[in-house]
């Protein structure tokens, strides 16, 4: 099909095998567009560990003025080295876009043997507060503080967007998670303002737990939960751990929203252990884009594309060493066009 309507799309490609991940979902994007009439006219800037040990800038000023332009960006992994000096390049993304949902949707695909078959759950972590604003100081040699902060303004709008989604989507439960059984003023102010939202949605159940709990609820019966709404630092944990309920970190999503762009990712990091292997799964990358299909109303193309996906699961015959099978980060690529 001839293409009919381009999206303009900053990519970052990002640090270990954040390359290859993006190279075949680029690939895979182009092959659903055409299907479709939809074009991409990517806009490609080196950001993360490897650019500043090349330009000396992990993010750099054109790469920032591109996603302002274009308003959606899609990236690989970026690595963030321990210790002083280098902050989180998605940190700042987060706060410089107030990219402040972050969207994880939890689904098992076909033909993964987990214990846990059937998951479909989503999380709404808050991306932008917590202990994550990096209001972090040496009080002496001896003692480090870092700042935990929680507003009523981040945690009402996290909230409002939770329970929107859960809304518009027919979901039935949002579960709050916090400790505020311990930290009684922050955890304490997150929910009191969920609760309230909640008020707003008599047709969405609502409930709390605390996040020790819902660790453990969540490998015994992660059927109960349907939506988790929950703060920065707890988000990360229970997506990573949510992601080995569906068969790991190769395959789950994620989407960071604010009012004026959208930054779609997954929720892996850039794994150096494999990097430049071909080893790497692009799913996590390339469902990141059947996201970002449908935040550009290219639903049918992200149909599509997502059918592509799970055709290849189902069938079982072409799948990456970290969910069981042999093949190469391309050859995946590869069977998902032949799937299209
Ligand atoms: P970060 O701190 O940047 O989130 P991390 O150290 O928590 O990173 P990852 O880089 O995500 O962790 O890697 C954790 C483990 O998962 C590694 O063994 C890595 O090889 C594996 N892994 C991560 N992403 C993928 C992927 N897309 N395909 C296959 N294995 C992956």
């Amino acid at each position: 099909m001839s293409t009919t309507r381009t999206h303009k799309i900053t990519l970052i490609p990002g640090d270990g095998i954040g390359p290859e991940v993006t190279a075949a979902m680029v690939q895979v994007v182009e092959a659903a567009g055409q299907q479709t009439g939809c074009g991409f006219d990517w806009h490609s800037f080196e950001c993360g560990a490897d650019a500043y040990a090349k330009n000396g800038e992990i993010l750099p000023k054109a790469a920032l003025d591109s996603i302002e332009q274009n308003r959606v960006a899609i990236k690989g992994p970026t690595a963030t080295p321990i210790g002083g000096g280098f902050s989180s390049m998605n940190v700042a993304l987060r706060k410089k876009f107030d990219l402040f949902a972050n969207f994880r949707p939890v689904k098992s695909l076909p033909g993964i043997k987990t214990n846990y078959p059937g998951i479909d759950l989503i999380i709404f972590r808050e991306n932008t507060e917590d202990l994550y604003a990096g209001l972090e100081v040496m009080i002496n040699p001896d003692i480090a503080q870092s700042m935990k902060i929680i507003t009523r303004k981040g945690s009402t709008r996290i909230a409002k967007s939770a329970f929107e989604y859960a809304k518009k989507h027919g979901r039935k439960k949002v579960h709050s998670i916090h400790k505020a059984n311990i930290m009684k003023l922050s955890d304490g102010l997150f929910i009191k303002c969920t609760k309230e939202v909640s008020e707003g949605y008599p047709e969405v159940a609502y409930a709390e737990h605390i996040v020790d709990n819902a660790c453990m609820q969540l490998v015994m019966n992660p059927y109960q939960y349907d939506v988790i709404l929950t703060e920065n630092l707890y988000g990360d944990i229970l997506s990573d751990l949510c992601s080995g309920l569906v068969g790991g970190l190769g395959l789950v999503p994620g989407a960071n929203i604010g009012a004026e762009c959208a930054i779609f990712e997954a929720v892996h990091g850039s794994a150096p252990d494999i990097a430049g292997q071909d080893k790497a799964n692009p799913t996590a990358l390339i469902q990141s884009a059947v996201l970002m299909l449908d935040h550009l109303d290219e639903g049918e193309t992200a149909k599509k594309l997502q059918a592509a996906i799970e055709k290849v699961y189902a069938d079982g015959k072409t799948l990456t060493r970290d969910v069981g099978g042999a093949a190469g980060t391309k050859a995946f690529g590869d069977a998902v066009i032949a799937a299209l």
